[in-house]
């Protein structure tokens, strides 16, 4: 028998010690579970009770969750790590404050999921209500992609974040579901599928950031947010095309891999051999509006792709590729369009010219309510309904494939890359879109 006892009481440890681990991962579960309420009292704190990854926005393989609420911490420690490392992305002026937040019971908790057994002062900091910097036009991917983190860390109740797949270039397609995950209808928000327009994306997320800080505490025309976003999931993926504009924003020292660098050299000679751009380098790829491979993904699209040849070599911008939906980027939109159980309609956020387009040579009841819909959205911004649009592009695919309204947004009124002064002039006029939207559909 005395052989055994060592073995029985290793036994027994390795049952205590998994009963530690179990109930420390249930205590860690519970903190983010309550905490994720912040400012909001109690009010909707049951919404979405058995939110258990089962949803109507979220089913299908490619459609994969990156921020599940059990894994946050370690998402953070990731996120604040990356965050470190990218000099375009310090954000020093939010410091360091590991401060404790007091909620609004006056209970104190932790102000941000913190890995266990890290240094405090690791994840720095950030007032989940005013986190996205729209102080500077260079707004990256690697900006953008800490924002997300944080932004679900501290609303994990209210938004998701998943992942479409991952780019030529190694970045992720981000799509946060944002509101009710279960509600039974959807509405699909991008931005930036050129790349020079990337402050859309900007756009995009301060919105978000908005409706989250205020989804228990604002209305619009007399109907509060929670309601708006409880019964309409909004679908956003913020950074269409991450790697292009990584190139505009940031010239060749956005681009990760050699033999993508190499290529995106060689279209430029192509580009200007052909006589297509007389610009130096430099500025070419500031006014970049393709992805890394020098396809036009709002040209990638079918139906329509084969009337499409503006340029025959991939290009700064309008070269349509070699075969319809053959780009990632383009693949990942009509994936998520398909597997989305009831998108009701889709606005796509480009720049620039103050204008809506809603046109794609849809008929009938489809072309109303298309009509409708821009006429909406022409109303809120005091943008001009804009003429036929181009073949083989996001809202003509949205529009004969999936059947619903979709609309092209050309948000500003100078050439992209627009100037930092013009977001305020896009965040007036775009500030209450979701919620219009959710109102009125
Ligand atoms: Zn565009």
């Amino acid at each position: 028998m005395r052989r055994f006892l060592p073995y029985a009481a290793a036994a027994l440890i390795i049952i205590g010690l998994g009963l530690l681990v179990c109930s420390a991962v249930i205590h860690i579960h519970n903190i983010r579970t309550s905490s994720g309420m912040e400012g909001s009292g109690n009010a909707g704190k049951d919404d979405f009770p058995e939110d258990n990854g089962a949803q109507n926005a979220s089913d299908g393989g490619l459609f994969k969750v990156v921020v599940d609420v059990n894994d946050i911490p370690a998402l953070y420690e990731n996120s604040a790590s990356q965050n470190n490392g990218a000099a375009q992305n310090n954000d020093t002026s939010q410091g360091h404050d590991t401060a404790q937040d007091t909620d609004s019971n006056g209970n104190e908790e932790p102000s941000d999921p913190q890995p266990s057994g890290s240094e405090p002062a690791f994840v720095p900091y950030r007032d989940p209500d005013h986190i996205v910097n729209t102080d500077t036009t260079l707004y990256t991917y690697e900006m953008m992609k800490t924002d997300l983190y944080y932004l679900t860390a501290a609303h994990p109740d209210i938004m998701e974040l998943r992942t479409l797949g991952t780019t030529e270039d190694g970045r992720e397609l981000y799509v946060v579901l944002f509101g009710n995950r279960k509600a039974d209808r959807q509405i699909f928000i991008c931005a930036a599928t050129h790349a020079r327009e990337y402050m859309t994306t900007q756009l995009v997320m301060k919105q978000m950031e908005f409706y989250a800080a205020h989804y228990h505490d604002q209305s619009y025309n007399g109907v509060p947010l929670s309601e708006i976003f409880g019964r309409t999931c909004f679908v956003v993926m913020p950074m269409v095309n991450p790697d292009g504009v990584s190139i505009s924003q940031l010239g060749e020292q956005g681009i990760r891999r050699q033999d993508l660098l190499d290529n995106v050299r060689a279209i430029y000679a192509s580009d200007t051999a052909r006589g297509y751009t007389s610009l130096d380098y430099a500025s070419y790829l500031v006014r970049w509006k393709a992805n890394v491979l020098g396809t036009d993904i709002n040209r990638n699209f079918s139906p329509g792709w084969e009337s499409v040849n503006e340029h025959p070599v991939p290009s700064a911008d309008h070269y349509k590729g070699a075969a319809p939906g053959d780009q990632i980027e383009t693949a990942a939109q009509m994936q998520i369009m398909r597997e989305l159980s009831n998108p009701i309609l889709a606005v796509s956020y480009h720049s620039y010219g103050n204008l809506v387009y809603y046109q794609y040579g849809q008929q009938g009841d489809l072309y109303t309510r298309n009509q409708q819909l821009a006429q909406h959205i022409s109303n809120m911004t005091g943008y001009t309904l804009a003429g036929y649009s181009n073949e083989a592009g996001f809202a003509n695919w949205c529009v004969h494939v999936r059947g619903i309204p979709a609309v092209v947004v050309e948000t500003g009124s100078t050439a992209a890359p627009l100037p930092l002064s013009q977001f305020a002039d896009l965040w007036g006029r775009h500030q209450w879109m979701w919620a219009m939207l959710g109102t009125v559909y």
